[in-house]
């Protein structure tokens, strides 16, 4: 595990076998790969998209595999191997549009032809390949930061655009954009300039998301209003959710409502 994701470590970065957060090294290694070989997919979804075709499906995928990858979000590894395994599948998917569409293949870079492997194994044999280690001793510590950046950055969008994605709101330009970044991601970029415009690009990026999400809450749900809540603690237990998780309580809330009407005895 070489992982420099977020504040919670506090030396900087995790290099043992758990980080500070509990993810293992096994799981970190696994995210490396799966992210990898997402770079693959926008590689060839972004050539697609530059001949006008695009797949909902990849587009679908994209913004639920990255997200998976930040901090506290999922530490299962079983889960991780089904993912990556989807991945590539999703990628040859994205390389069959992109030739379907006459797109150039030529000059693909290493995440949209590499083979991780298969097994538990071999993936985790692989995972050095795609870790950020290698290309931090190759490039050093700026144009290695300014690409971390990028990718967490796209980490960020990817979290929001799957949020606005299951309240029903997404947006062709937005998974376009995200891709063209993640393609140019996908080349280990090592020029200063062209890696600040790209950082500058995510932003722009971000904020079309955030739009995404607010219309998808809005939309769904209405503008925030003032109200009146207790402030008193009352004993017992509780459901903490956040602003991000509405859509998934309101799914909830209709299953726990048709559990309970087939759960009634029916009128005489
Ligand atoms: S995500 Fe976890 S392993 Fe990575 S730096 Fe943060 S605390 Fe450490």
């Amino acid at each position: 595990m070489f992982c420099i994701q977020c504040e919670q470590s506090n030396k900087g970065g995790c290099s043992v076998k758990i980080g500070s957060c509990g993810k293992t090294d096994d799981v970190a290694d696994l995210q490396d790969v799966l992210l990898r070989v997402m770079l693959g997919v926008s590689t060839f979804a972004h050539r697609a998209a530059q001949k006008g075709a695009r797949d909902a499906e990849v587009d679908a995928f994209v913004p639920n595999a990255w997200f998976t990858t930040l901090t506290n979000v999922n530490f299962d590894e079983g889960r991780f191997l089904d993912l990556i395994a989807d991945a590539l599948e999703i990628r040859a998917r994205a390389a069959n549009l992109a030739e379907a569409a006459g797109a150039d293949l030529s000059n693909l870079p290493q995440p949209a032809v590499w083979e991780p492997g298969v097994t538990r194994e071999d993936l985790l044999a692989s995972a050095p390949k795609a870790g950020i280690q290698k290309l931090l001793d190759r490039d050093g510590p700026t144009v290695n930061g300014l690409r971390a950046l990028i990718l967490y950055g796209l980490k960020g969008c990817a979290a929001y655009a799957e949020h606005a994605r299951v309240l029903g709101s997404e947006a062709d330009a937005v998974s376009a954009a995200f891709h063209e970044i993640a393609a140019f991601l996908a080349t280990d970029p090592t020029d200063v300039d062209s890696l600040v415009g790209q950082s500058l690009k995510v932003g722009e990026v971000n904020l079309k998301v955030m739009e995404l999400l607010d219309a998808g809450n809005t939309g769904r749900f209405g503008h925030p209003e003032v109200t009146h809540v207790r402030m008193t603690p009352k004993a017992g237990k509780c459901l903490l959710v956040s602003g991000h998780d509405l859509g998934d309580l309101a799914r909830q809330s209709r299953r726990r409502q048709l559990v309970i009407l087939k759960a009634l005895p029916r009128a005489a």
